[in-house]
């Protein structure tokens, strides 16, 4: 049996046929519970579509009603850009198309919030033509059953999906194949706990009979952050102030006040002495930790550098102040050098 006469067998003992748009089924109700249905569950939905499509029977009158109204019976579904879309393509179809919904893919393509996949999936189930669909339940299906490698938000990982989804297309049913993949997936090949002993696909599915399903499709793969070093210089004089610098304006804690660095522990020595006028009399190195940013992890090994300030001496490449810790503790910081000075006080 084919894939499809599997899923379309299936679908007749166990397929969802009573959902709303699943009833005097037209290419608007079509077109908005996909809208809906991106990004949120059937049971969140249906009652949100009861009270658009009350309000907002047919494209016209969507097309004509205020932003604002639209916006406010969307309240609370969330991802507001769907319903803002929606409205615009209906004036869009108003103008455009006579207010019918187009009847080519490459027409509803072209309307603001409107996929590949949520074109085809009115091309399928309002106008039963073949088109085949790819929203997440379907990526997962065919990701699992064809144990395909990679993440499927990379395009060659992406087409592959496609290419399968357009082959697995049956001649007949078209509508009741694309609600039996959507159902599958919603039902079924869930994300997390697919009930494969009870799914019609198991006896050819790749990824049940050869590795965990749960591994498919595979998640975006993690990006590496780099890791820089640095070195922290804690100067503390006798009487126990710390000396801190302003950081130049721009770059990563932009004006904010921290303790002087450098790029390796071998030039401490050189920077206390010539830069600081520190007299050193003992360095000793405190646990590093790290901070990280959203492009890199700050590596941070401070160094507690004690020792008698020789005042007189006039440095003109010294921008640093001596506080107190609980003056220093007053100042703007990054969260780091905070944490830093509460540990010495
Ligand atoms: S056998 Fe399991 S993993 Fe494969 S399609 Fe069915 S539910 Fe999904």
């Amino acid at each position: 049996m084919t894939f499809s006469d599997q899923l379309l067998n299936w679908f007749d003992k166990h397929g969802r046929k009573d959902l709303p748009w699943q009833q005097n089924v037209t290419p608007y109700r079509v077109w908005l519970s996909e809208i809906m249905l991106q990004q949120t569950q059937v049971k969140t939905v249906i009652p949100y579509f009861e009270r658009f499509t009350q309000r907002y029977p047919d494209i016209n009158s969507l097309a004509v009603a205020p932003t604002d109204d639209v916006l406010a019976l969307w309240t609370g579904l969330g991802y507001y850009a769907r319903a803002r879309n929606l409205h615009k393509a209906a004036q869009t179809i108003k103008t455009k198309h006579n207010g019918q919904m187009p009847k080519k893919i490459e027409q509803l393509i072209a309307l603001p919030g409107i996929g590949r996949s949520t074109a085809g999936a009115i091309m399928a189930l309002a106008h039963n033509q073949r088109a085949p669909i790819l929203d997440g339940n379907v990526k997962r299906v065919l990701a699992r059953y064809y144990q395909v490698e990679g993440w499927p938000g990379k395009k060659p990982v992406e087409n592959k999906l496609w290419t399968l989804a357009e082959q697995l297309l049956p001649e007949h049913r078209i509508a009741h194949y694309i609600q039996a993949q959507m159902d599958l997936g919603a039902t079924l090949c869930t994300r997390t706990k697919p009930s494969c002993e009870q799914c019609p696909l198991k006896d050819n599915c790749q990824a049940f009979l050869h590795d965990f399903p749960q591994n498919y499709p595979h998640s975006k793969p993690k990006k590496i952050i780099p890791i820089k070093e640095t070195y922290w210089l804690v100067m503390q004089s006798q009487s126990g102030k710390v000396l801190l610098e302003r950081r130049p304006p721009s770059g990563i804690w932009g004006g904010l006040w921290s303790f002087p660095e450098v790029e390796s522990p071998t030039e401490i020595s050189d920077i206390c002495t010539e830069k600081f006028n520190l007299n050193i009399a003992t360095v000793s190195i405190k646990p590093s930790f790290k901070h990280v940013f959203s492009h890199f992890k700050l590596s941070i090994h401070p160094h507690l550098i004690e020792g008698t300030i020789t005042p007189m001496q006039i440095n003109e490449n010294n921008n640093g102040q001596w506080y107190k810790i609980s003056e220093a503790l007053l100042l703007g910081l990054p969260a780091p050098v905070k944490y830093f000075l509460h540990s010495l006080q």
